[in-house]
């Protein structure tokens, strides 16, 4: 049986991986529509490619631009956010991996399993912006939301060896990033190029800082919760650089069952695409006699504010996590583009969540609100401290 899948974000890193992966594994897999937010120019050399029936660029202004580039193909070509939705439900779609960067991805990844369809997911931000209307939806509808995050791919096949009742706490590994040693101190002087000096993971420029704040990790941690529908309490983070063992689940009698695997995004892609089968792929094969040693340690809480944060707000739940997601979003954006420096990120984080009202069990248009009004938050502060600078 044929799998079709559609990607939306295919011009990304876990985009441009998942076409490879999906090149690996033969023709039961087909590629029915790609999505892409500006960047025509790879669109059209993948659309030319894999010869998808549908495409969507998500900024209207370039799809003039994409239709010429793509000239007489025989595709349809969509624009708008509203492009992703359509893609999600359309009728020839089985998988849809959402790999989209940011909220942008929240209505697509709803509309997939309002559908009833696999969702491989990619984009965290869906997960921690709308967790549990996600969840919900996916239970509701009788499907399956698959993590391509490495670490909840690797607790989703953990969670396979026991009942949900069974799990005593899920561990979640993180590689501590370029900053693992470093100080509280020593995190003020951070320059960009440091901070997107990744030592394990090569990824986008936004997971990346993230990855160094560990707000990628808070994220982890939100995410989690509702994935596998676990409390807060049960959930623990524990530093691996060499970033081997993915994620843990310890269970009541006392087993840990770990899912270890080379520190490569294609493996927990190509589990969400073949789930529950396992094929062969095109990763490389873990050797543990040269990998050697394995070493762990806890995170260092007090350096890392941003991933103590991330605990308060799986916590407190609402739209706390819709704030906590838009304010970084927009904090890295800034830090990217040079006008703040490192620490700023998380103080503005966290200067977004003091302020916000905490509202719960709300709708998306309300998340969504809560996520507008912390991206003004942050760019209106950073406004005054640049102005008051000049
Ligand atoms: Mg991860």
């Amino acid at each position: 049986m044929t799998r079709n899948i559609a990607i939306l974000g295919s011009t990304g890193s876990v985009g441009r991986n998942a076409l490879r992966v999906i090149d690996g594994l033969g023709p039961e897999y087909a590629i029915v529509a790609l999505s892409a937010h500006s960047n025509v120019q790879l669109l059209a050399e993948q659309t030319k490619r894999h010869e998808p029936k549908f495409v969507a660029i998500t900024n209207s202004d370039y799809a003039a631009a994409l239709r010429e580039l793509i000239g007489d193909l025989d595709v349809e070509v969509l624009s708008g956010l509203d492009g992703l939705t359509e893609i999600a439900e359309l009728e020839g779609v089985d998988i849809v991996l959402s790999a989209v960067v940011g909220s942008a991805g929240v209505r697509s990844a709803l509309a997939t399993v309002r559908a009833g369809k696999r969702l491989a997911i990619a984009n965290k931000e869906s997960l921690i912006i709308a967790g549990e209307l996600l969840t919900k939806a996916a239970k509701e509808n009788g499907t399956t939301i698959l993590p391509v995050d490495s670490e909840h791919s690797a607790i989703f096949q953990a969670m396979l060896s026991g009942s949900h009742k069974e799990v005593r706490r899920i561990i979640l590994t993180a590689s501590g990033g370029p900053f693992r040693k470093a100080t509280v101190e020593d995190l003020q002087n951070v320059t960009l190029e440091q901070a997107l000096a990744h030592p394990v993971w090569s990824m986008g420029p936004k997971i990346t800082i993230d990855s160094a704040t560990m707000v990628n990790k808070a994220f982890e941690v939100i995410a989690a919760r509702w994935l596998f529908d676990i409390p807060v309490e049960k959930i623990e983070v524990l530093v691996h650089p060499e970033s081997i063992v993915h994620s843990l689940v310890e269970f009541v009698d006392g087993s840990v069952i770990a899912q270890l695997g080379k520190p490569d995004m294609r493996l927990p892609i190509q589990y969400a695409l073949t789930y529950p089968s396992r094929v062969p792929g095109i990763c490389e094969r873990l050797r543990l006699e040269e990998v050697g040693k394995l070493t762990f340690e806890s995170p260092n809480l007090e350096v890392f504010r941003g991933l103590s944060l991330g605990f308060e707000v799986a916590r407190t739940g609402g739209t706390a996590a819709a704030v906590f997601n838009a304010a970084n979003e927009a904090a890295v954006e800034e830090f990217l583009a040079g006008r703040i420096r490192f620490v700023n990120i998380v103080e503005l984080v966290e200067h977004c969540l003091n302020k916000n009202r905490v509202k719960r069990h709300v709708s998306l248009d309300e998340l969504l609100e809560a996520d507008a009004w912390a991206r003004r938050e942050v760019r209106n502060k950073v406004q005054k401290c640049v102005g008051a600078k000049s």
